[in-house]
């Protein structure tokens, strides 16, 4: 735990101002929200996760899995994922859902990588149904599991990251969100009723969720 209780205290007491590294680090290590997140809710439901995967029948033994299987997978892994987060991502920007829980999450407006599991553990406990349910739909073998959790945990971090880079999926996946999409999200904020998905960004489209994103985008372009 970071013994300082404000940005401030840890200025005086190091004698200078903090970097902007060590300001990010401060805020994401030094919230007590996040604290509880990784001390004392994880462990549990670490122990519950073998008997899970137990029960959707994940496979870890021989033959491993072919190329065509894990990437079929993966695609519906995806495509899950998206629309259930989707629809849990907009209830919880209801009245009593972002006073409660993800008001946390939106603390930054504009995101850092540290930002994608900064969020009220609640949160974190219901956005593990939108990963674990394309597994349970069409269960795999575990090195297919290892990976989507891999690929969606370095896809939030992308998707948070602020940066728009020129080899972002976003340019070669079509209607994939990437940073852009996202951190027009957070930039709007608490009255954010746009750009919901996770990954894509044909839920908004299709729901018409992001009419002020490509409203402003417009603008930006001419
Ligand atoms: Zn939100
Ligand atoms: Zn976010």
């Amino acid at each position: 735990m970071i013994p300082y209780a404000t940005v401030e205290e840890a200025s005086v007491t190091l004698g200078r101002n903090l970097t902007s590294f060590e300001t990010v680090w401060f805020d994401y290590s030094a919230t007590k929200e996040v604290m509880k997140t990784f001390l004392v809710f994880l462990p549990p439901v670490q122990l519950v996760s073998y008997p899970l995967i137990q029960m959707i029948e994940i496979r870890s033994g021989l033959p491993l899995p072919s190329c065509f299987e894990i990437i079929a997978q993966l695609v519906v892994y995806f495509l899950v994922e998206d629309y259930t987060n989707y629809w849990i991502h907009r209830l919880l920007h209801c009245k009593w859902g972002y006073e409660k829980i993800h008001r946390i999450h939106h603390e930054y407006t504009t995101p850092v990588g540290y930002a994608a599991p900064y969020a009220h553990w609640a949160e974190v406990l219901v956005l593990g149904i939108p990963t674990l349910l394309g597994p349970a739909i069409a269960p795999g073998h575990m090195v297919t599991f290892w990976l989507w959790l891999a690929l969606r945990q370095i896809e939030a971090i992308e998707t948070h990251s602020g940066y728009d880079f020129p080899w972002s999926l976003a340019k070669y996946i079509p209607f994939y969100g990437g940073a852009e999409f996202h951190d027009y999200h957070h930039y709007v904020g608490g009255k954010s009723q746009s750009n919901f998905a996770s990954v894509f960004t044909y839920c908004d489209y299709i729901y018409g969720t992001d009419k002020g994103y490509r409203f402003q985008k417009k603008l930006l372009q001419q």
